[in-house]
């Protein structure tokens, strides 16, 4: 089979694809670069998702590019708006005429002899063959499996009349006006769809067998807004994004220092939402700490007002069964729907299932170790795009961006082919990846690398300690290996 040959190959045209490529063709712009997308469209994420009200919950000053100023009013951003900044991002810098659409890439061999990954793909409708190579492999395909989103087993689901969807693969002509809709689920997505769907439907019903932390932020960044008026719109922005860095480590750093603050904050600010006599501790108040799992936020509190107007609700209560007219619940309640939606959650999917083969060996993924949380021990010339789990995506994918650019950098100076994190210090324990206790990230930590105790291993989730050492630390460290084009490891 004939195939093309890049510098670099970026797998993924969502929002860290078009950003890794900015990055590639700034810093590094001799390098050929191409990204191979699976779908037809960029976006990723925010072309995939198209349930009511699909929104961020993160600010756009911190998950749009440090590299382009998000100028939208919204701080909190719908789905469509997102998915345009990135498109007008890739047709700004030319990044769209370098993604080969509809190349979904299903396996990558490395050869320490040539130097180089050889990436199979299926292309177009008919999934034709593919191949091509490259001497570095970027890969940009999120977090989760595209294919299909996490649905428990209930029992009964075959005898509901009304319809069940997944957000995942929202049916386009699903008419909810004046339907009876329950939403399963208390995550990001639950707390979008019920404001959401609230506007059109009869009533709808938040089912959640355990609270989550909920907290009201404006949609609107009043200070950013100001700035905008005063200063250049590439100063207020870089303003706005530090503000709000600032401002979710404090959160998250004080939730982790003072757990039982933070509960009563977060409790405190439901309760003034909802008034005295709703049962706050019912329905909002986790057995967990905050940020054991990931802190959903509402804009404006319009999950709240939907409350308050009586145009949705809460029960926390398990399912025992779906019924002909909706749900049995474990209590002996029942709730009759004509829309259930399953708000359940992704199954977590590093690297999209990609088989990895390095010289002759396959990868098993979950007994490597994350370098710097973006390569992978025993892993040549491969490095991924993975944000944080507390603070914008975009974030970390930036950093990493940089930090790629830099060890491309490197290696063009110094003649080296060939880059190999490498774990032989015996003092470094393995841990899990993430410390999330939520149910997507249990399922799939058997599958997933580890991190380590300690640097480079360890994957700090902390902006400001990774842009010291990601843009500023040295690129050749002790963990990395380096080989030029002739022998074996290169002395440094
Ligand atoms: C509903 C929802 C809301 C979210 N809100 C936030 C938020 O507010 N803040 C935040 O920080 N994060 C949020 N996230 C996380 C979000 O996914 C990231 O912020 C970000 O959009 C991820 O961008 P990405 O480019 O890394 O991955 P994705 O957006 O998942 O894009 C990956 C791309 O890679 C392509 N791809 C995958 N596998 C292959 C393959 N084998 N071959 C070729 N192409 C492939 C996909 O088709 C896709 O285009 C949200 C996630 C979801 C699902």
């Amino acid at each position: 089979m004939t195939s093309e040959h890049f510098d670099v190959l970026v797998i993924g045209a969502g929002l860290s694809g078009i950003g890794a490529a900015y990055h590639l063709q700034t810093l590094c712009p001799t390098r050929t670069y191409a990204i191979l997308e699976g779908r037809d469209a960029m976006g990723g994420t925010w072309d995939l998702f198209r349930y009511p009200g699909i929104r961020s919950d993160s600010d756009m000053y911190t998950l749009g590019y440090r590299f382009r100023p998000w100028r939208d009013p919204k701080a909190i951003a719908d789905g469509p708006s997102i998915k345009a900044y990135i498109e007008e991002t890739a047709a700004e810098y030319g990044i769209d005429r370098k993604i080969r659409f509809g190349h979904r890439v299903t396996r990558a061999e490395w050869s320490s002899a040539d130097a180089r990954w050889t990436v199979d793909a299926e292309a177009g409708p008919d999934r034709a063959p593919v191949r091509f190579t490259c001497n570095f492999l970027y890969k940009c395909t999120g977090y989760y499996d595209y294919a299909s989103g996490y649905t428990p087993e209930w029992p009964g689901t075959e005898r509901f009349g009304g319809r069940l969807v997944h957000p995942q693969h929202w049916p386009t002509e699903l008419d909810y006006s004046g339907k009876r809709v329950v939403v399963i689920g208390s995550g990001a997505t639950a707390v979008t769809l019920v404001p959401a769907m609230a506007e059109k439907a009869a009533h709808v019903t938040m089912l959640q067998r355990s609270p989550t932390y909920i907290a009201s932020l404006p949609s609107q960044d009043t200070l950013a807004d100001s700035l905008r008026g005063l200063l250049p719109a590439g100063l207020a922005y870089a303003a706005a994004r530090w503000k709000n860095v600032l401002r979710s480590l404090f959160f998250y750093n004080l939730a982790r220092g003072l757990p039982g603050l933070m509960k009563w904050l977060l409790r405190k600010g439901v309760q003034l939402e909802l008034g005295p006599e709703y049962a706050v501790d019912t329905h909002f108040a986790p057995r967990y700490n905050p940020w054991d799992e990931r802190l959903c936020i509402v804009p404006d509190g319009d999950l709240f007002r939907a409350i308050r107007a009586g145009r949705a609700s809460v029960v926390t209560d398990h399912i025992e069964s779906f019924t002909e007219q909706g749900l049995q619940l474990r209590s002996g309640a029942r709730l009759d729907a004509d829309v259930i939606v399953a708000a359940t959650g992704l199954n977590l999917k590093l690297l999209s299932g990609i088989g990895l083969v390095v010289d002759g060996t396959p990868v098993t993924l979950s007994r490597a170790m994350a370098y710097k949380g973006m390569m992978y021990s025993d892993i040549p010339n491969l490095a991924s795009a993975f944000g944080y789990t507390n603070a914008s995506w975009t974030l970390k994918c930036d950093l990493t961006a940089e930090y790629v650019c830099r060890l491309l950098n490197h290696m063009e100076q110094h003649g080296y082919v060939q880059c190999t994190p490498r774990q032989r210090d015996p003092d470094v324990k393995a841990e899990p990846a993430l410390n999330f206790i939520s149910g997507y990230v249990q399922r799939a930590l058997p599958s997933l690398p580890s991190q380590g105790s300690r640097m480079p291993w360890r994957v700090y989730q902390n902006y400001v300690f990774d842009l010291m050492t990601m843009r500023l630390g040295r690129v050749a460290d002790e963990a990395m290996e380096f080989r030029a084009a002739a022998g074996g490891p290169h002395p440094r």
